[in-house]
């Protein structure tokens, strides 16, 4: 009976899904749907800085709800949109993204300044928070729902109103949480919505003179080029960009729990994940033994529909991305690399994208597939001799955003945590995030922090105040 209840209610959501989809969709501009934007759309953000902590909290609460309300048909417009598995976005992404519009919910009542004991005369000095203005935030198509909301979870509390910019591959939720939006009650012009291009819609967003800070995660090329053009008015910008994430497994490693940890790294979203594990490092003296389990692994993941509850990975999210990660998987056989798993597409798989997890080893610190940002289902394993050099070799890369270390000595732990170039460091785990835990890159993966109490800092500016007591 709970059975059929649940397939019936599965079967209304899927229902629903497809009429949206079917559907044509527009900009959500000053709180309407509408099919041009005029540069002088006046985004009221006024009434919302304005609006008490307490009405700005409630409301984003209230977003966070609705989203909950429709968790299932929000996890299904992701998977459909850009291929990611059903099972990951019900259980993880999109219940993720709930969860951090409520943290960040919170954090609009305790945005709080100092006062300061100045000696430069009699003095009082205190401190505010204020809002930095128009936010236009830019997103990737990786994880769609979730990259909007870490923006808008933060900016909204933070008092700003955004204009987001979905990627073009994968807009279908965010537009589905723009209506989200409408029927929490926030007022006209807090949340916006553009779709397009990345050099006509988005490249217009980082130009317009109304907006003061560009919050943007994606390429780091398209991330440097937004720099460039925020420069020229001073425009606030915080960039969450590529990466190319070591994973140092030591051979005092639980190999079991280091083998799926390594694998979920790399394999998780098809390899799709700015933070993704696509170097593992392995101690020589475990390499063999690592190597053939990683196969088999690889090897037994089931590729195929993204909405199959018992698919673990589904196809890549555009052509033009699968012929990238084909075109690096070609670049690995050419440059010596030997194949353990996959290397190949799936056609029996049907329509879709579809490439093998895919397992290279004898491949060397100069070959591109250990040097470059693949954004897909490739993995280079290579071995080391001591801690020394897996640390040096770990931080040889342009990027730093997050490594992983599997063992069980404490020294070896903190050693590595300490002294590895990236912003988060998972010590016998990978791939954890959390609404609380700050998150951003060191070197070329970007700057600021999302997440956390760390993401306020990212929308607002701090105002000194003297009064003259004398
Ligand atoms: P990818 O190449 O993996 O799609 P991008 O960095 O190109 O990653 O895209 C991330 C986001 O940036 C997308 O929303 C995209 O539309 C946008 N974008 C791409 N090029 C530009 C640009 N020149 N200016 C502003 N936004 C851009
Ligand atoms: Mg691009």
């Amino acid at each position: 009976m709970a059975e059929a209840i649940f397939l019936e209610q599965q079967l209304q959501t899927e229902t629903r899904v497809q009429g949206f989809i079917s559907r044509s969709h527009q900009h959500y501009i000053d709180g309407n749907w509408v099919s041009s934007v005029s540069g002088k759309s006046a985004f009221r953000g006024k009434d919302w800085r304005q609006m008490s902590p307490q009405a700005r909290s409630t409301l984003i609460w209230r977003l966070a709800d609705l989203m909950a309300d429709h968790l299932e048909e929000l996890a299904q417009l992701d998977s459909i949109d850009m291929g990611m598995p059903i099972r990951q976005a019900q259980y993880g992404t999109t219940p993720m993204a709930v969860d951090h519009m409520r943290y960040m919910a919170g954090w609009a009542t305790k945005i709080e300044g100092e006062t300061i004991p100045v000696s430069a005369g009699n003095f009082f000095n205190y401190t505010v928070r204020q809002p930095v203005g128009v936010v236009g935030a830019i997103i990737p198509w990786n994880f769609p729902l979730l990259m909007a909301v870490w923006k808008l979870g933060a900016a909204l509390a933070a008092g700003c109103t955004v204009v987001l910019k979905p990627a073009e591959q994968s807009p279908l939720s965010v537009l589905r949480l723009a209506e989200l939006v409408t029927e929490a009650g926030f007022p006209p012009g807090v949340v916006n919505v553009v779709t397009g291009y990345g050099p006509e819609a988005g490249a217009a967003l980082v130009a317009h003179p109304g907006v003061n800070k560009v919050s943007f995660t994606g390429s780091t090329e398209v991330g440097k080029s937004i720099m460039r053009t925020a420069a020229d008015r001073m425009a606030r910008v915080s960039m969450e960009l590529g990466g190319k994430s070591p994973n140092i497994i030591c051979a005092d490693a639980n190999l079991k729990r280091a083998i799926s940890g390594a694998m979920l790294g790399i394999f998780m979203n098809q390899g799709e994940v700015c933070s993704a594990g696509s170097r593992i490092y392995v101690a020589r003296e475990i390499y063999d033994q690592a190597l053939e389990q990683m196969g088999d692994y690889a090897n037994r993941m089931r590729v195929g529909n993204p909405l199959d509850p018992k698919t673990q990975m589904g196809p890549v999210v555009s052509e033009e991305q699968y012929q990238r990660v084909l075109g690096y998987i070609d670049s690995a056989r050419r440059e010596g690399a030997s194949l353990v798993a996959g290397g190949e597409t799936l056609p029996e798989a049907g329509s879709g994208f579809y490439i093998k997890p895919t397992v290279f080893a004898n491949v060397t610190d100069t070959m591109t597939i250990s040097r470059e940002e693949i954004f897909g289902p490739v993995v280079a394993v290579m071995p080391f001799d001591d801690l020394e050099e897996a640390l040096e070799r770990a931080n040889s890369s342009e990027y730093g955003l997050a490594a992983g270390v599997w063992t069980e000595n404490v020294r070896t732990a903190h050693y590595l945590a300490q002294n590895l170039e990236a912003g988060t460091v998972w010590i016998n785990a990978y791939h954890i995030y959390d609404a609380a835990a700050p998150w951003g890159g060191f070197k070329q993966s970007g700057f600021g922090r999302e997440m956390g109490h760390h993401a306020l800092e990212l929308y607002t500016e701090i105002k000194d105040v003297w009064i003259n007591l004398q």
